[in-house]
């Protein structure tokens, strides 16, 4: 399956000098480590790369960009404004729904780019000119670390290894969630023979956490709340809670993951005050058979995948607890 993509991406970069790579917005270490890869591999291949951003990176994922050029477009628009006219093609990682850049998806409807999809998200929409969606696999780096091996394997190195090790252990929830396949270790296999340190990457993914980032953690613990027969956890925090703990970006990643630990519980939720853009941010995460992903489709404006899936609410706070409380009695029902 990666042979005839690879083949077909050949014939679509042939006479291609400068590619922009885009990932979705609020980027993950997937998102950033399979654009942080395919761009490093694309520059071996001699061609010019380019990675834009819709926002900002949270910062426990700094050490993967840093000495490198990304440019976003909250920062800068008019410099991506430029880039869209001067590059050729673009690659559209992690990310199968144009809403999922946000405003930089309006730059990029105006400029008519081809453009290349490599995703592992359900329902991808049609945006591009040429695209893998592969919604059974866990990480778009698994796929990015595919496609580079059947184009060339020898241009893979420790860098280009690293950002793929990242992006795979975190969207595989650490190697456990149930996309995580013999084929993907036998993938860390190879990459361990790329020379990566994991015991490294570990520690700059997950044990960088601020003091307040922690106290953040505890009140999120504190404020979790049991219904439907105690098999659905959630928790929220409020515009407060974030204010009183310096919130930045990122500082609540995996926090919706706790609930799970629960003895029972299949359903796992977390609310966040979003006071700049004026949501409820919400997070969804279940097991085996509860389909977040389509939970979150019918009553959150959302998405993402059957056990990890993402939506947002416009009414307040109260309001969105009732409403969640309400439609997820009745989704479990069914
Ligand atoms: P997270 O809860 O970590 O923000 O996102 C979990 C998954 O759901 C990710 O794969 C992400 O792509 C997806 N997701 C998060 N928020 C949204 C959203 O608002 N809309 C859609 N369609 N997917 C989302
Ligand atoms: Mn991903």
């Amino acid at each position: 399956m990666y042979l005839d993509f690879s083949q077909k991406l050949n014939k679509v970069l042939d006479g291609v000098t400068k590619c922009l790579i885009i990932p979705h917005k609020n980027p993950d270490a997937d998102a950033l480590g399979s654009s942080m890869a395919l761009s490093r591999f694309l520059t071996k291949l001699g061609k010019r790369t380019k990675i834009i951003l819709p926002n900002s990176p949270p910062n426990y994922l700094n050490w993967m960009i840093k000495n490198h050029d990304i440019v976003s477009y909250e920062e800068s628009p008019h410099k991506i404004k430029e880039y869209l006219l001067k590059y050729e093609i673009i690659f559209a990682l992690d990310f199968n729904s144009l809403k999922r850049i946000g405003i930089l998806s309006k730059e990029i409807e105006k400029n008519n780019l081809p453009i290349v999809m490599i995703d592992h998200h359900e329902s991808p929409e049609k945006f591009s000119t040429l695209s893998l969606s592969k919604p059974q696999i866990g990480s778009t780096c698994e796929l990015v670390y595919n496609v580079m091996k059947s184009i060339n394997h020898k241009l893979i190195d420790k860098k280009i290894a690293t950002y793929i090790y990242s992006g795979i252990l975190t969207d595989t929830g650490s190697f456990r969630f149930p996309l995580t396949s013999g084929d993907t270790h036998t993938i860390i296999s190879e990459l361990f023979k790329k020379g990566i340190n994991h015991t490294k990457i570990h520690e700059k993914i997950y044990d960088n956490f601020s003091l307040n980032r922690t106290r953040l953690l505890s009140i999120t613990l504190k404020n979790l709340k049991l219904i439907e027969n105690l098999s659905v956890a959630y928790t929220i925090l409020s515009k407060e809670n974030l204010k009183r703990y310096n919130f930045k970006k990122g500082d609540t990643e995996g926090f919706v993951n706790y609930g799970l630990r629960i003895e029972g519980v299949i359903v796992s939720v977390i609310f966040i005050e979003d006071s700049d853009e004026n949501i409820i941010k919400i997070s969804f995460r279940s097991k085996n058979k509860i389909d977040v992903n389509k939970f979150a489709k019918k009553y959150f404006n959302g998405g993402g995948h059957k056990n990890a899936s993402g939506g947002f609410s416009n009414d307040s706070i109260i309001e969105t607890e009732n409403k969640f409380i309400l439609s997820i009695k009745d989704f479990l029902r069914v």
